[in-house]
């Protein structure tokens, strides 16, 4: 009984935690995405007040989490006038077509990579999860999740941005001025950030993720370029795709790990060894308790820091 009511602690403890929403600078607020073992995450969204409305950066994945975002609008009396997304991972753009039904009027702004990776990366994914659909050895529980994913997938036309970012620079958003940043194939084709010069606040997506950078469709030595750049911009705090806000000497503890990290898999070491190094250098940023998922993580990262240059070369192009 006793531990029970403990469990039920717990989960309540994560319910309530897990779609936090704080302010981290005036008038701009973060819902930290959530992101539990064994399920797919979502991503950090941040939200600025603009004289025209809400920005936001990134919407999530899963429905609950974009709700916080909608009840976040509707709480503060605001429409959502744009969204700006880092790039098209699931779990950045998912909630895009639930913030356009209830605010008809949103631009949504991101690079142009969705397009590709709608018939490459996007389309080998929903093929994946019909064939885990249709395995007999998938619970119900598993197979709602995956078909869950493979609507966003098919509804992509839905989170595709209206208008894209071409080009780095400064432009107004809903009225509020950002330094607009594009990052061409670093963890995407096309990644974008935003600095709010005024607040002192940049949106990174996941360029910076913590407890482990994602990978799977990333150029690693052009994302550390990307993050010896966004190094140089004199932000206050940062707030990655993943992982809780960062002042500008934790970004430079997390850069310091992420080029250990290349070095080591481009190296003879061990695979225990370079994970080993990634722990170390980003212990500051986790909580202790976070290092046995992260190993899992970097136990998978590794191998595909290792893949072969012919299989790496397409998301280096450009
Ligand atoms: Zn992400």
């Amino acid at each position: 009984m006793a531990l029970q009511r403990m469990i039920s602690i717990a989960a309540l403890l994560l319910a309530s935690s897990a779609f936090a929403r704080s302010e981290v600078a005036p008038g701009i607020h973060l819902i930290r995405g959530r992101f539990v073992p064994g399920t797919q995450p979502d991503g950090n969204t941040v939200i600025f007040a603009a004289p025209d409305g809400l920005v936001v950066v990134d919407t999530g994945r899963h429905a609950q989490h974009t709700q916080t975002l909608l009840d976040f609008a509707a709480s503060e009396k605001t429409p959502i006038a744009a969204v700006v997304n880092s790039h098209w991972h699931l779990d950045h753009i998912g909630g895009n077509d639930l913030v356009r039904h209830a605010f008809p009027k949103v631009t949504i702004y991101a690079s142009d990579a969705l397009a590709a990776a709608r018939t490459g990366f996007l389309a080998s994914y929903h093929r994946q999860l019909e064939e885990m659909i249709a395995s007999k050895t998938t619970t119900p529980e598993a197979a709602a999740r995956f078909r869950t994913e493979a609507a966003l997938i098919d509804d992509a036309a839905q989170l595709a941005p209206d208008i894209v970012i071409d080009t780095p620079g400064v432009r107004k958003i809903a009225g509020r001025e950002f330094e607009v940043g594009l990052e061409r194939f670093a963890v995407t084709a096309g990644d974008v950030w935003l600095f709010d010069r005024q607040g002192g606040v940049l949106a990174s997506g996941d360029l910076v993720t913590l407890p482990a950078p994602f990978l799977d469709t990333a150029c690693a030595p052009r994302w550390k370029e990307s993050l010896d750049r966004i190094g140089k911009k004199n932000f206050e705090l940062l707030i990655p795709g993943h992982g809780p806000p960062l002042t500008h000497r934790q970004f430079d503890v997390y850069r310091a790990a992420f080029s250990n990290l290349l070095q080591c898999a481009s190296s003879d070491a061990t695979k225990a060894s370079c994970i080993d190094r990634w722990i170390n250098g980003i212990a500051p940023l986790i909580r202790p308790d976070e290092q046995t998922f992260t190993r899992s993580l970097m136990d998978y990262y590794v191998d595909v820091l290792r893949r072969p240059v012919a299989e790496t070369a397409k998301l280096c192009k450009g």
